[in-house]
């Protein structure tokens, strides 16, 4: 007897066959399981997402090959997991093939059924040495504060998803673990997903997490593994070894049969859209997936919110807890806001600022200065006949680097040098618009140097 899966596949975006694919197979097979299968020349790594017992009656059954292998020691990806597949191919309108294969490990699409089954024998092997080698070191548990005890209280009963806003230094982080520590407490199998912002994932983070549950129950995901590392730690949630899984914007789409709890630190920060390949916000993706997971709760942490997460909260649709106050009193560096509308004109560096720099420098300390301008200018323009710098290729201008004396585009990366005269009449003053790091670095300098005899 044969059974017809059918099998999704990677295939290009906006291809026709973005629906899944009929193959053959001597064996049922449960839905979710992997299979090798043939795709045009290839042989390649698929899903299955259907299994019938007779051919569907569009298909031409003569014509359907049959699958290669099935990775039978692998259970199969949960409902939940194809769930979120199917709603961010649909929602974000790419193939369900292009958003379930990238959501996988690259090294996990290489393996054939073999090659899967000994290294899912050494990931146990690994586990039960680990197991015996690390005892969790318990961190010493700091005492909450008032307001951590409130977000604690409120978020244990909350049935909404939460906002945390907190203040920087307000001890979010601490009410993370502890709620992760009580999830992990109610239920033996619970896993709990972190999501943090590309350049949050610092070693002190992750090592705040190892100390306080242990190496062996947690588990890092993010781009800067490499693939055996990022397929072990993949296999691992996946198996229910994880207990804690800390990653990056991809590792939304981790497979977590048993996850109960989803933290999304610094909710508001851009690095959680992706931006290439399939978009997707995977703050949103986690609010879908805590909301279609039974049971499973969502944390979003931030001292400034995202607008339609503030929105959401005062709607009522997200419950928030407000932690206003900095851990031990600190204090916030004084800010003062200086408009550059009251300053004279060409004004490039107020008076105070210049009067506070000149006086750490003095004072043998250092500065800041930041500015969102590469180079020295960010157009050379001609006074006679108003060109300017714009790049052939794209709609942006050159920046002027003065250094090198290059018209640099930063979108296309096309570089020049500078003309010497004007390239459309001939003007040999050409002015510099604007001003970048280069010109700011040389003015400071200037000031510095003039200021000290
Ligand atoms: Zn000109
Ligand atoms: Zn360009």
């Amino acid at each position: 007897m044969s059974f017809w899966p059918a099998v999704i596949v990677a295939t290009p975006a906006h291809s026709n066959v973005g629906h899944a694919l009929t193959y053959r197979s001597e064996q049922a097979l449960p839905v979710g399981a992997l299979v090798r299968v043939p795709l045009g020349k290839r042989d390649t790594l698929g899903i299955v997402s259907a299994c019938d017992t007779e051919c569907p009656a569009a298909v031409n059954a003569t014509a359907v090959k049959p699958i290669t292998a099935h990775l039978g020691d692998m259970p199969p990806l949960g409902p939940d997991w194809l769930d979120l597949i199917r709603f961010t191919a649909k929602y974000y309108q790419r193939s369900l093939g292009e958003v379930a294969l990238a959501a996988l490990p690259p090294d996990l699409k290489k393996l054939d059924p073999t090659q899967l089954t000994r290294r899912l024998t050494r990931n146990g092997k690994q586990r039960a040495k680990a197991r015996v080698a690390s005892e969790p070191s318990k961190e010493n548990v700091p005492e909450a504060s008032p307001e951590q005890i409130a977000a604690l209280t409120g978020i244990a009963t909350a049935t909404k998803p939460v906002l945390l806003f907190g203040a920087t230094g307000s001890g979010k982080t601490e009410v993370y673990l502890q709620v992760a520590a009580q999830c992990l407490a109610d239920h033996p199998q619970a896993q709990i997903l972190v999501l943090v912002p590309e350049i949050n994932l610092t070693p002190q983070l992750e090592a705040r997490f190892f100390a306080r549950f242990g190496d062996e129950q947690v588990v890092s995901m993010h781009s800067g593994l490499t693939p055996a590392q990022r397929l072990q730690s993949w296999l691992s949630a996946h198996l229910g070894h994880a207990r804690v899984v800390l990653g990056t914007r991809m590792a939304v789409f981790a497979s977590l049969p048993h996850l109960q709890l989803i933290v999304v630190d610094e909710e508001h920060d851009p690095s959680y859209k992706s931006q290439e390949g399939a978009r997707y916000s995977a703050r949103d993706l986690a609010i879908y997936r805590a909301h279609s997971k039974s049971g499973c709760r969502v944390i979003l942490g931030s001292a400034t919110p995202a607008l339609e997460t503030w929105y959401a909260a005062e709607q009522g649709r997200y419950v928030r807890f407000n932690m206003p106050s900095r851990m031990g009193g600190a204090a916030l560096p004084t800010l003062r806001l200086v408009d550059m509308q009251r300053q004279p004109k060409q004004t490039v560096l107020a008076a105070p600022l210049m009067e506070a720099i000149a006086e750490r420098a003095q004072n043998g300390e250092q500065s800041l200065l930041l500015l969102n301008r590469r180079g020295y200018a960010p157009v050379l323009s001609c006074g006679a006949c108003q060109w300017k710098s714009d790049c052939p290729n794209c709609s942006a201008f050159r920046v002027f680097h003065k250094r090198d004396r290059s018209l640099r585009c930063h979108h296309c990366g096309f570089t020049e040098r500078v003309p010497h005269a004007c390239p459309s009449c001939g003007n040999v003053d050409i002015q510099t618009v604007g001003r970048g790091t280069e010109q700011l670095e040389e003015l400071v300098a200037d000031r510095l140097s003039a200021a000290t005899p």
